[in-house]
């Protein structure tokens, strides 16, 4: 069994977003990243903390701006309305959940050049037509973790346990544009061991701690972790790691998998966002 480090390579392609942000610098342009925190939720305070300090790691400029969870609709839309027209703002991300209002409409209002989260329906929609610009940053991560370990999943039955919009169904797509063979599962899917049990590459994401164990998995299988459930103040996957470790040929922790190859790959979209200006 080989466990796959997402610390270690983040640590490196962080290193290589450094290099690209100081060549950007040597011609004047100085990536930046708007923030919008709407309320206080304290896991959203969490997050976006660490974005910031990941910014500020790499040299990219983050502007935080925070607004009251109970005003008024029209602030947040003139506010991704000005990012939108700043030229001196290359990515703009609102930060989910979005409490009180209409979190997809609000997304929608940002630009497809500016949206580093993926998630608007133009960028999800440029992914569905095999056409990808921006991909969500979880399932870049996962991509990239996969590249990075020369696990080829063109040809592979590879099933994804959950179907959100920010994890499974981009992934879902994205690997189907990579010529894997995909089955996506969810809370009403029936005999998902079955349907597990086929898996070459087992990715989960539904949130639910230490719930996929070795019964659910094939022999040699790759299995990917996406989950992550506080519990106690301790973070664990979705798949119980030290039931599943022996039958698995790769498997990713928690926490040191997915998660920091998530922030990472926010960043790189950042920086794909300058380029592409
Ligand atoms: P959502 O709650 O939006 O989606 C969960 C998905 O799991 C749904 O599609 C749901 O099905 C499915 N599901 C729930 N229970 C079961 C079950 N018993 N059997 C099969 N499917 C089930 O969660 P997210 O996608 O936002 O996040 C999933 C997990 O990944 C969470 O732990 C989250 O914290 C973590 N996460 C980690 C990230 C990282 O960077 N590592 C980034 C984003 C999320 P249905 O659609 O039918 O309701």
């Amino acid at each position: 069994m080989h466990i796959i480090d997402g610390k270690f390579w983040a640590n490196k392609i962080a290193e290589e977003l450094k290099l690209k942000v100081q060549n950007l610098n040597k011609k004047s342009i100085f990536p930046t990243l708007a923030i919008i925190l709407i309320g206080d939720n304290p896991s959203s305070e969490i997050y976006v903390r660490n974005k910031e300090k990941k910014c500020t790691e790499i040299g990219i400029k983050a502007m935080v701006k925070r607004l009251p969870a109970d005003g008024e609709e029209q602030k947040v839309i003139d506010l991704i309305k000005k990012f939108n027209n700043d030229e001196k703002v290359h990515g703009i991300l609102l930060q989910s959940p979005v409490p009180n209002l209409d979190e997809k409409k609000l997304m929608n209002l940002i630009s497809p050049k500016k949206d580093v989260d993926g998630f608007s329906t133009v960028n999800l929609g440029l992914v569905a037509s095999n056409d990808e610009h921006i991909l969500a940053a979880t399932p870049k991560g996962i991509i990239k973790l996969l590249e990075l370990e020369n696990i080829d999943v063109a040809g592979k039955n590879v099933v994804i346990v959950g179907r959100s919009n920010i994890v499974g169904r981009p992934l879902a797509l994205a690997l189907l544009n990579r010529d894997a063979t995909v089955t996506i599962a969810h809370s009403k899917t029936v005999n998902l061991k079955e349907i597990t049990k086929t898996a070459d590459i087992l990715i989960v994401a539904i949130g639910k701690k230490h719930f996929i164990t070795e019964d659910y998995v094939k022999d040699d299988a790759v299995v990917i972790d996406v989950g992550i459930n506080r519990v106690d103040n301790h973070l664990y996957g979705d798949v119980d790691f030290d039931n599943v470790k022996n039958k698995a040929k790769a498997i990713s922790p928690v926490p040191g998998g997915v998660g920091p190859m998530t922030i990472i790959m926010l960043l790189s979209n950042l920086i794909s966002l300058v380029e592409d200006k």
